[in-house]
């Protein structure tokens, strides 16, 4: 069984830790935090679980106890202040990075390095370039999207959402790309679907989808100010992937055809992290709208990366 360490032990990295424990998923959890009270009570709060559950065992730590870890989840934040440019955050957000990376290289050169924290596509881009083997540097991009998108299909259509096949790719943000002509429920393109079983099936409502989808996060932070357990059982499903190397497929971050930019494509997922990216056909709204999120992740990220360098530090 394998060791995972989780790199910020706030909302996600605790819950990702929970939902690992939950599922069995690894047999250590190390939680490291510069809040080493929090990191402390948060695995203390799950280590009580593990012996009524699967006897993971989850404790507080620091890097040296990355050793041997298949796998290290990022889940440190830095929020936007008052006032703040996106870039400054960015900027800030890359110096988190290049003191964390390092010294993750430094003990569990190699694990696969997993981030979650936003933005996580420019996150992952800034990890690669500080990691001396970039392969093993992914992000959770918009896997939770994908859920999102099949949960709200499989609502309208009366299926169970696990058995809706559809993928969310691109940024994880505002300029995410709903991959309509390949979505598919029992081999059968999802308007035929809805078609047959008179279903109610129209641009507006897929228009309302692709909004419930972009706009899950904030209306979730309205209502309880963060969102942490469908990221969380999303970062279990990828911890799962990557250390029983299941070969398992999931939109997740990690490089593309653009040069420098990190973004979501259907993903084969196993041991090394991203084994190889797997391509559905797209029609021609999906593949521009894709190079518009590539551009929109690129523009983002003027200032801070070149030629796949830091250049803000
Ligand atoms: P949080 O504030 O609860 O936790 C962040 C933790 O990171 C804190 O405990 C803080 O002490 C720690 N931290 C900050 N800098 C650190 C450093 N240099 N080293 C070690 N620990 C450090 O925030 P949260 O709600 O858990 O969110 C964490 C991140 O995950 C945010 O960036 C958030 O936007 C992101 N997020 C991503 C997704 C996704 O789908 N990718 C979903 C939800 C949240």
């Amino acid at each position: 069984m394998a060791k995972v360490g989780v790199i910020g032990a706030g909302f996600v990295g605790a819950t990702a830790a929970y939902a690992m424990m939950l599922n069995g998923t690894c047999s250590e959890i190390v939680l490291i935090d510069r809040d080493e009270a929090r990191a402390k009570a948060e695995a203390a709060d799950i280590a009580h679980g593990a012996p009524l559950a699967k006897g993971v065992r989850a404790y507080a730590g620091d890097y040296p106890d990355l050793k041997g870890a298949a796998l290290v989840v990022i889940a440190a934040g830095s929020n936007q202040k008052p006032g703040e440019s996106r870039l400054n955050l960015l900027a800030r957000n890359a110096a988190i990075l290049a003191s964390i990376v390092p010294q993750i290289v430094e003990v569990a050169p190699d694990a696969v390095v997993l981030l979650v924290s936003n933005p996580v596509d420019i996150m992952t881009s800034i990890a690669r370039a500080l990691h001396p083997t970039p392969s093993l540097v992914m992000g959770s991009g918009t896997i939770l999207d994908s859920a999102r998108f099949r949960q709200l299909i499989g609502e309208r259509a009366g299926v169970n959402a696990r058995y809706v096949h559809s993928y969310v790719m691109g940024e994880h943000g505002d300029s995410s790309v709903m991959c309509w002509s390949s979505a598919l429920i029992a081999g059968m393109p999802v308007a035929t679907f809805m078609r047959e079983r008179k279903i109610p099936w129209d641009d507006k409502i897929m228009d309302a989808i692709a909004y419930d989808v972009r706009n899950a996060a904030l209306s979730i932070i309205a209502g309880k100010h963060a969102t942490y357990y469908g990221i969380g059982i999303a970062v279990n499903s990828l911890a799962d992937a990557i250390i029983n190397d299941r070969h398992a497929v999931y939109t997740a971050s990690g490089s593309c055809a653009f040069d420098d930019v990190c973004l979501s494509l259907p993903r084969l997922i196993g041991r090394k992290g991203i084994l190889e990216t797997l391509m559905p056909p797209l029609n021609k709204d999906e593949s521009v709208a894709l190079s518009h999120s590539a551009q929109v992740l690129y523009d983002a990220q003027e200032g801070v990366l070149k030629d796949g360098k830091l250049i803000c530090l």
